[in-house]
Formats: C-alpha cells, sequence, structure tokens
C-alpha cells in the first residue's frame, strides 16, 4: 500500500524497505533487528511495534506528501533536500553512485546521452539514472513538501 511512499522517501535519500507480503511479527523483529522505524497503515501492526518500543508512524490518507509529512513529523525532521550524492535507488534501495558518462554510453538513448552531463548508477540493480528526469522534477516536489513543514 505504501510502495510509493518507500520510493520517495529513497530518493530523499532514506534507506527504505517496502514489504508487501510478509508476517506482522517477522516485520516487527525485523525492524526490530534492524533498528528501522516502521511506516504503515495498519493500526494493529503499530500498536503491536510499539509495544516492543519499536518507533512506527501510523500513515492516514493517500496524500504523498501528507505521508511524508506525517513521517517528517513523527520522527523531527524540518526539511528534506534531493542530494544526487545520498539519494537511494527507488526501484531497489541500493546505493547509488556516480558513473562516468563514457561506461554508460551504450546503456541509454542518444538524446539523453547527448543532454545531461552527469549520471548515477545503482550498485545492486544497475539502474541508471541522470538529473533530467530524475532529480531535477523532484525539485519541485521538495519545495511543496518543505513548505509543508514549515
Ligand atoms: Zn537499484
Amino acid at each position: 500500500m505504501l510502495g510509493n511512499l518507500a520510493r520517495r522517501l529513497r530518493v530523499l535519500g532514506y534507506d527504505s524497505k517496502y514489504e508487501s507480503s510478509i508476517e506482522d511479527s517477522d516485520l516487527i523483529r525485523m525492524a526490530d533487528k534492524q533498528r528501522r522505524i516502521i511506516v504503515t497503515k495498519d493500526e494493529n501492526l503499530s500498536k503491536n511495534a510499539e509495544k516492543i518500543g519499536i518507533t512506527t508512524v501510523l500513515i492516514r490518507g493517500n496524500d504523498e506528501i501528507e505521508q511524508i509529512v506525517q513521517v517528517a513529523t513523527k520522527i523531527n525532521i524540518s526539511n528534506f533536500a534531493i542530494d544526487s550524492n545520498s539519494s537511494k535507488c527507488v526501484d531497489c534501495n541500493g546505493k547509488i553512485e556516480s558513473i562516468d558518462k563514457i561506461r554508460i554510453m551504450d546503456k541509454v538513448p542518444p538524446g539523453i546521452y547527448e543532454r545531461q552531463e552527469k549520471f548515477w548508477i545503482c550498485r545492486d540493480c544497475k539502474k541508471l539514472y541522470w538529473e533530467g528526469t530524475h532529480f531535477e522534477k523532484l525539485q519541485e516536489f521538495v519545495q511543496k513538501l518543505n513548505q509543508r513543514l514549515r
């Protein structure tokens, strides 16, 4: 249910695992072991996790920005920024690192290759990112988000 939220949080640089078919007890155990916060819409899961001291954010509503505001409020984030050096892969939560343009020449459309200077690659799934599509579009989103946090 919160897959999009997980993707957004990764872009913002937050290590975000997404599980859609896992038992509550396994999820709680994982969060405890990996010292994660649980973000969920499931009230029971939230209650059970909090019982053993795991920070949880119970998400209400479907508005993307509002959901992130709910997370931010709970864990005291007052400002977000897009930083291509700390962003996580939206698909797999892997670490993104910059890659020399020449190395990905045959892996992106020629138009993109000509127009863009900076490229990043996910260490894990090898997804490629470039400023035009990935980071610039997101600036507006982050601005909106930060306005809501003020
Ligand atoms: Zn990836």
